[in-house]
């Protein structure tokens, strides 16, 4: 069985934690290992490279210090033979930074920052599997991971490249390459957003004909609510391709929202689990039947838009809509969820980068107001019209709380609510007391 794991940050975050990391790779016998940076690494190049914006000489250079003593520590408590190899490679790195910040080439060089991390935590892994006795090798991952002009994977080129680099042949080698990080149209050092190894590894784990992708984080698979806002959430055993996809897009952080469409049109499962309690079950995703159970997770997405257009012309109209669409559709602004009503149509967005211009061109259409700081909660389960009474059972629970929206029908897998970013606790948290009974578990 051809195995494609991936760590995330806290799972390589510490020398102990990369020795589990090894241990794992080891018994799971992992064709392909895709590493994350350790934690807290992209946030701190996130913050050199503004501070290279900004002319910041200071806060770059305590920055990268503080990135010295974190990897210096993780070099010194994890090897032993490779240590001193492993040392110029960081200082290389960091050199690296500084000349970047020093010479600030605008977008290029947060790019090229932001890289680092994956290739300077790969490296260390890979030393510490050579010191244990293991044949891994290193690879580059924007060698093979290149994105076209609108930032899409070169899906092709991913597969003739990568499967040229792991071969069949050398069963017994434990290739290691960085998540996140690929090479743009231009050629330049590129990402594919925050978040984004888990795509890497559902990318290159197609591309090679894994098995299974495995996601290995710091949680003991999807749970059925966010932890980090809700008391009392359990994690779910098996869930379908279509349902991971549509928790991960409206903000389930433990997957990038893109890394299930590869996997899913592959027939690859994907397999959630926790790297600190390896013998948890996690979470399995794959083309099952959903199960019965009527309402699975819920997942919330925040920094959500409205835009409403109101228009006497829509009364009666046809082709409307259409003209409404093409103004998002030309700056590639996204839409969410969208009402209508007889003259009016509501909308939501998570990119304001071309509000301004958005607004500019729908005005001729009628009046448009706009409302930011809201937040999607989406209801994923298997809410279809054959059952009375699961929409009355939702809005029983949220009847405390003020709705702005609600988006129901396009599948019988969802329903999603809009409600002011200030309400989001309270909803979920409601949900998840009265969707969520013990039969339920
Ligand atoms: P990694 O660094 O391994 O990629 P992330 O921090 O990106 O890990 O994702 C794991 C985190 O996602 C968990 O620690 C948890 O707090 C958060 N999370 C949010 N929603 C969920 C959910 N529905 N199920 C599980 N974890 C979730
Ligand atoms: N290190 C990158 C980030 O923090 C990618 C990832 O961890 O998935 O966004
Ligand atoms: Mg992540």
């Amino acid at each position: 069985m051809i195995k494609t794991l991936k760590f995330g940050g806290t799972s390589v975050g510490s020398a102990a934690n990369m020795r589990r990391v090894a241990e794992i790779i080891t018994s799971e016998g992992a064709r392909l290992t895709v590493l994350s940076a350790m934690s807290g690494t992209t946030d701190a190049l996130v913050r050199i490279a503004a501070a290279a914006a900004q002319g910041e000489r200071e806060t770059v250079r305590e920055t990268l210090e503080m990135l010295r003593t974190k990897y210096s520590t993780c070099i010194d408590e994890l090897l032993t033979d490779h240590r001193d190899a492993a040392r110029e490679r960081m200082e290389r790195v960091l050199a690296r930074i500084a000349d970047e910040t020093f010479v600030y080439r605008g977008e290029v060089s947060d790019k090229l920052i932001l890289a680092q991390g994956e290739l300077l935590t790969s490296a260390i892994f890979c030393h510490h599997m050579q010191e244990l006795g293991h044949r891994a090798e290193l690879l580059t991952s924007p060698e093979f991971m290149h994105t076209d002009g609108e930032g899409k994977p070169d899906m092709a080129r991913l597969r003739r490249e990568l499967t040229t680099r792991v071969t069949e042949t050398d069963k017994d080698i434990y290739y290691i390459a960085q998540g996140f990080i690929c090479t743009d149209a231009a050629g330049n050092l590129s990402n594919l957003g925050r978040g984004g190894s888990d795509y890497s590894a559902a990318l290159m784990g197609v591309a090679i004909g894994s098995d299974e992708v495995q996601i290995w984080t710091d949680i003991d698979g999807m749970h059925n609510n966010d932890p980090r806002v809700v008391d009392r959430t359990f994690p779910i055993r098996r869930m379908s391709f279509d349902e991971a996809a549509e928790l991960a897009y409206f903000g389930a952080k433990i997957l990038h929202p893109a890394t299930i469409q590869p996997c899913k049109e592959a027939g690859i499962n994907v397999r959630l689990k926790n790297s600190m309690e390896p013998q948890a079950e996690g979470t399995l995703i794959s083309d099952a039947e959903d199960n019965a159970m009527d309402f699975h997770a819920i997942a919330a997405k925040d920094g959500i838009t409205v835009v409403r257009i109101a228009s006497a012309r829509m009364l009666m109209a046809y082709g409307f809509l259409r003209k409404v669409f093409e103004v998002f559709e030309k700056y590639r602004t996204p839409v969410d969820m969208i009402t209508t009503s007889e003259v009016e149509v509501s909308l939501t967005i998570d990119s304001t980068c071309h509000l301004e211009d958005i607004i500019r061109e729908l005005r001729p259409f009628g009046s448009v107001e706009v409302n930011r700081d809201n937040t999607i909660v989406c209801i994923v389960g298997c809410i279809d019209d054959r059952h009375a009474g699961l929409a009355a059972r939702i809005f029983h629970s949220l009847r405390e709380v003020p709705i702005r929206m609600i988006s129901y029908g396009a599948n019988h897998r969802s329903m999603a609510v809009l409600v002011a970013t200030k309400h989001k606790r309270q909803t979920l948290q409601a949900l998840n007391d009265h969707l969520f009974d013990c039969f339920n578990r």
